[in-house]
């Protein structure tokens, strides 16, 4: 039985020297490679809604379907489907950009998808997606016409259409769908979910906007949760620090990682990002994919920007669009692409039985800069769970939105082993001692094999 060392194990000599606070603040491989690799721009002949009218009003939804379906129409390589309609009656659509793959295996063939607009009122959030999905649908570039024979890229541009007509953070229920990846309340939500199930991405790429500290141009986030599998979290942190931070910098824009508070000049204190299960990013790492957390920086940064509100705009856009190409980068090589399916496949092939064997501890709090209390963390995991009819009655379609399989019992109740793929979602959603779990099932530690 293993509990995870603090901190990324792969880093941890690099963190250490960097480490005053015990906060692990983000240290770049020594051999972090520039990613030499960006979809060039058709803003000229193809211009989005939002680069045509000169950066001065973002993309309407109108605007965006019209946008969407000359794109399908023009690019063989696209495909557009809808894959959720909100409660008020919008469309969640999913663009699929995929080459004709190079061998007919799919072996090392990656999945990545974007997910744009969770929040409505962060705007650069989906102008940046939809530059790019754009690029991607059209671009005859060989580099990338190579890299779309090895990598499917999905987007879902819109994830939160009705809080974008409302220019609200939340949906048209209130319910925020950033904090709603455990108990899926939200379509937006299990829209997400439902590509984790058919779709199952190697990498999830989230995009956001804010306006607090560190004031970076952009800000991003790995999964923290402790109990995603090492092999996703280290190269989801990878992602983040060698990949997507170099290609935003490369444009001379600033980064930092999420929540890091900044005083004169030193990092004193991190006041967000850490391994809450409800959050994407995190959900991501639980369902074996590579989550990042994008955000860029929306208030004006200098007195060009405050003399002309474009420039914003545009500052947002771009750095949201080199984000993109960053993680496109990392897929892009054929070295590292193979690293991260091998990872990925690894942490679905193990999570039957890294709980159910007791080989690993299983953690209900902390994150990967973080502890869990000794109340906090199952020495010995549950190996299944129980639930009565009432509790099935409950919660058996958000386990099946989640890929959770149940055994059927003859007092109308079910059995659920942590011995399946799903695992990691398991007692988050189950157990007792789980943060936010719908109900509280019945823990078995003691399972014979059958
Ligand atoms: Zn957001």
């Amino acid at each position: 039985m293993r509990v995870r060392a603090l901190a990324v194990p792969a880093l941890a000599t690099a963190l250490a020297a960097s480490v005053s606070t015990g906060v692990a603040y983000g240290v770049r491989s020594a051999d972090a490679p520039a990613p030499a690799f960006s979809v060039p721009s058709l803003a000229a002949q193809y211009p989005t809604p939002f680069e045509a009218n000169g950066a001065t009003n973002w993309t309407t939804l109108a605007e965006e379907q019209t946008f969407l379906s000359a794109l399908d129409a023009a690019s063989p390589r696209t495909s557009i489907s809808q894959v959720g309609t909100t409660k008020q009656g919008r469309p969640i659509q999913l663009v699929q950009i995929q080459g004709t793959p190079k061998n007919s295996s799919m072996k090392d063939h990656a999945t990545v998808l974007f997910t744009c607009l969770q929040h409505g009122n962060e705007p650069a959030a989906r102008e940046g997606c939809l530059v790019k999905l754009r690029d991607l649908a059209l671009a005859d570039d060989p580099a990338v016409v190579k890299m779309l024979q090895d990598v499917t890229v999905l987007f879902v541009p819109t994830v939160n259409p009705d809080g974008r007509a409302a220019n609200t953070r939340a949906n048209s229920d209130g319910i925020d769908i950033n904090r709603d990846h455990l108990e899926l309340e939200s379509i937006e939500a299990q829209t997400v979910a439902k590509l984790f199930r058919e779709r199952k991405p190697d990498i999830v790429h989230d995009t956001h906007e804010y306006s607090s500290a560190p004031r970076t141009d952009i800000t991003y986030m790995w999964p923290r949760n402790r109990n995603v599998h090492d092999a996703v979290h280290d190269l989801a942190y990878e992602l983040n620090v060698d990949w997507v931070a170099p290609s935003v910098e490369a444009g001379g824009f600033t980064t930092n990682q999420y929540g890091i508070t900044v005083k004169n000049g030193k990092q004193v204190a991190q006041s967000a990002g850490d391994g809450d299960e409800r959050i994407l990013r995190n959900a991501t790492g639980l369902h074996h994919a590579l989550g990042i957390l994008v955000e860029s920086y929306t208030a004006n940064q200098n007195a060009a920007e405050q003399a002309d509100p474009s420039l914003n705009r545009k500052r947002r856009v771009e750095t949201q669009a080199r984000a993109i190409d960053g993680t496109l980068a990392m897929v892009a090589k054929n070295r590292t692409r193979r690293d991260i399916t091998a990872a990925t496949d690894l942490s679905r092939a193990t999570a039957a039985t890294r709980w159910a064997s007791n080989i690993d501890a299983f953690a209900f709090a902390g994150a990967d800069n973080e502890l869990p209390a000794t109340n906090e963390i199952a020495l010995t995991p549950p190996c299944a769970y129980t639930l009565t009819a009432a509790q099935l009655a409950e919660v058996g379609a958000l386990l099946e939105r989640h890929g959770v399989a149940v055994t059927p019992l003859e007092n109308g109740g079910a059995r659920v082993s942590m011995g399946q793929e799903s695992a990691p979602v398991i007692p988050l959603l189950l157990d007792s001692r789980a943060l936010y779990s719908p109900v509280n099932a019945t823990a078995t530690t003691t399972c014979t094999t059958s």
